[in-house]
């Protein structure tokens, strides 16, 4: 399976959103191979449904909360994404666990209710540059990874992305994708998340049309999660055509 997701952040309006789809739908393959996906903000999600939905590709929220109503102020629950036509949900996008607190222990939780609901858990994890540079990447993944064992199995993309490499411009390197992602495979196997679920491994950082088709080539490199070249509709595109 590969898979190509669009995480388009805190960006675009409306008319934006309105206009990137109508040109991916012009400029993508009739029936695309590959499991596409967009993540627009909470307010667009119901336009970019209704237009991107009908082709077959899947809409996620950038978040969700993990109960399903309640007074959580400024927060959006999975049976609030589900009804605005969302598939999936992105949990753990470092963003959020460097600016918004995100723990592992309301990872677990918010897996746990996007399965309830429906949604496809798109899981992100990475390690920081000082942990890198301390030789603490696999024991980062590890330590992320861990809340599968309080979860169970289910159906979960997986995107390993090093904070360094988010909207740096700076990719991390071959030898460096193939060790996390190797890595992450052998974690998810130990943690029998891959038993009888097909769990792709994205990789997401800085992907542009000219590093996805080496990072396509990598083992277990399954597809990418994009930020900044997914709000360019011809590179969104192009992206799609090299999964494919
Ligand atoms: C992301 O937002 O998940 C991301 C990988 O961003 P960028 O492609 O801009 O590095």
């Amino acid at each position: 399976m590969r898979c190509v997701v669009a995480n388009w952040k805190m960006n675009l309006q409306s008319e934006e959103a309105r206009a990137f789809c109508e040109d991916l739908l012009v400029h993508l393959a009739p029936e695309p191979q590959a499991e596409l996906g967009i993540a627009p903000p909470f307010t667009l999600l119901s336009l970019v449904s209704g237009l991107v939905r009908p082709k077959g590709l899947h809409v996620f929220g950038q978040n969700g909360h993990a109960e399903d109503k309640g007074a959580f102020t400024g927060e959006i629950s999975m049976p609030q994404l589900r009804d605005v036509g969302c598939s999936g949900v992105l949990l753990g996008h470092s963003e959020r666990r460097q600016f918004f607190g995100e723990t592992d222990e309301a990872l677990a939780k918010k897996i746990k209710a996007a399965w309830q609901w429906d949604l496809l858990p798109l899981l992100c994890i990475g390690e920081t540059l000082a942990q890198r540079d301390a030789g603490e990447t696999l024991a980062v993944l590890g330590q992320q990874l861990s809340i599968l064992s309080q979860t169970g199995p289910g159906p979960l993309w997986v995107a390993y992305e090093p904070v360094w490499a988010i909207g740096t411009g700076r990719r991390a390197e071959a030898p460096q994708v193939l060790e996390a992602h190797a890595f992450i495979r052998a974690e998810l196997i130990r943690h029998g998340a891959c038993a009888d679920y097909e769990v792709p491994i994205l990789y997401g950082g800085s992907v542009t049309p000219e590093s996805f088709p080496e990072l396509l080539n990598i083992p277990e490199v399954a597809g990418g999660l994009v930020g900044g070249a997914s709000l360019d509709p011809h590179k969104f595109a192009a992206l799609a055509k090299q999964a494919d």
